[in-house]
């Protein structure tokens, strides 16, 4: 067991699960959040709260250990999605083709890496990793680039520190490895504090889904935190148990920009067939908040 900094268990190395179902979510969410936030001019921040290295090689000894990549990024990659999802997909899957510009799929991008890819030069990156060996080869990944800054703070002291951001408009990107106990409960309290420092910020949260139980008693306390604008988007490939196997997982996205959750509606059900481990596959889109949100 490794511990940086007080408290911090750090055994999760994301570069075993790095390009699995659960990172294709993510990601896709992640730059449609981030393309639908450079509709407007102003410049935004981005801020990766758990921000892992940058770039993973799908060949490397760890994500061949498990394979995972394989029912991830391995079953969307060159799948030909039908027209308008071709579209939607395209932000995501253009960072990695551009990645892998030799043709063949090596290189999977982490979290900072399609953050910035997709950031125009005047938006501003913040990609914080507690654990020191993962930072330095997220600093040299990111390349120095002058619009994204690298930090070595425990997580949510970064959310705190760092709300609100100069420019009032960002996106939080929280995504735990869930090693610590009660992460779901910390991300309640975290989400509450964050939404008091920077209300109108954008905030993506990542769990994982092994039984449905859990997940429904979490929904419920989000829902008690009685924000306005607050939806859950699930996606379960396997059935759901009591077993510690992950089965599917969900984001929590506070402040969805405006047409985000349509084009997300469009793109789950192609997603879930794509990554379904047993006919038990589905997804969900439900609104958490006050306000009753446009799917279609
Ligand atoms: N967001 C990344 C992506 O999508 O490519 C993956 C991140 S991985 C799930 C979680 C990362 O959080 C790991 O790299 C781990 O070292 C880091 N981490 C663990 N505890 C942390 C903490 N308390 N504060 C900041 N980072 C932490």
């Amino acid at each position: 067991m490794h511990r940086f900094g007080p408290g911090a268990v750090m055994n999760y190395r994301h570069a075993y699960h790095a390009g699995n179902f659960a990172d294709v979510l993510k990601h896709v969410v992640l730059a449609q959040v981030i393309e639908h936030l450079k509709r407007k001019p102003a410049p935004f921040r981005v801020i990766d709260t758990h921000a892992g290295l940058g770039v993973y090689d799908l060949g490397g000894p760890e994500a061949g250990k498990t394979g995972e990549w394989q029912d991830g990024i391995g079953r969307i990659w060159q799948s030909d999605p039908p027209g308008r999802l071709a579209d939607i997909l395209e932000p995501y899957i253009g960072v990695i083709s551009r990645l892998n510009a030799q043709g063949s799929l090596r290189l999977y991008p982490g979290s900072p890496l399609i953050a910035h890819a997709l950031m125009r030069s005047n938006d501003v990156l913040i990609a914080n990793e507690l654990h020191p060996a993962d930072r330095a080869t997220l600093e040299e990944t990111l390349g120095g680039a002058g619009n994204a800054k690298v930090l070595g703070l425990d997580a949510w002291v970064a959310v705190k520190s760092l709300l609100p951001p100069k420019e009032r408009r960002g996106l939080i990107l929280v995504d735990p490895p869930f090693e610590e106990p009660d992460e779901l409960g910390r991300i309640i309290a975290g989400l509450a504090n964050a939404g008091r420092r920077f209300a109108t910020g954008v905030y993506m949260v990542w769990y994982p889904i092994k039984d449905l139980p859990p997940i429904m008693a979490f929904h419920a306390r989000l829902a008690g935190l009685g924000l306005e604008k607050v939806v859950a988007v699930d996606l379960v490939v396997d059935r759901p148990s009591a077993t510690d196997r992950l089965n599917g997982c969900g984001i929590v996205i506070v402040n969805p920009p405006f047409g985000l959750l349509p084009h997300l509606m469009d793109a789950l059900p192609w997603l879930t067939a794509r990554l379904a481990r047993s006919a038990d596959a589905h997804f969900r889109l439900q609104s958490l908040g006050a306000e009753t949100l446009p799917t279609a």
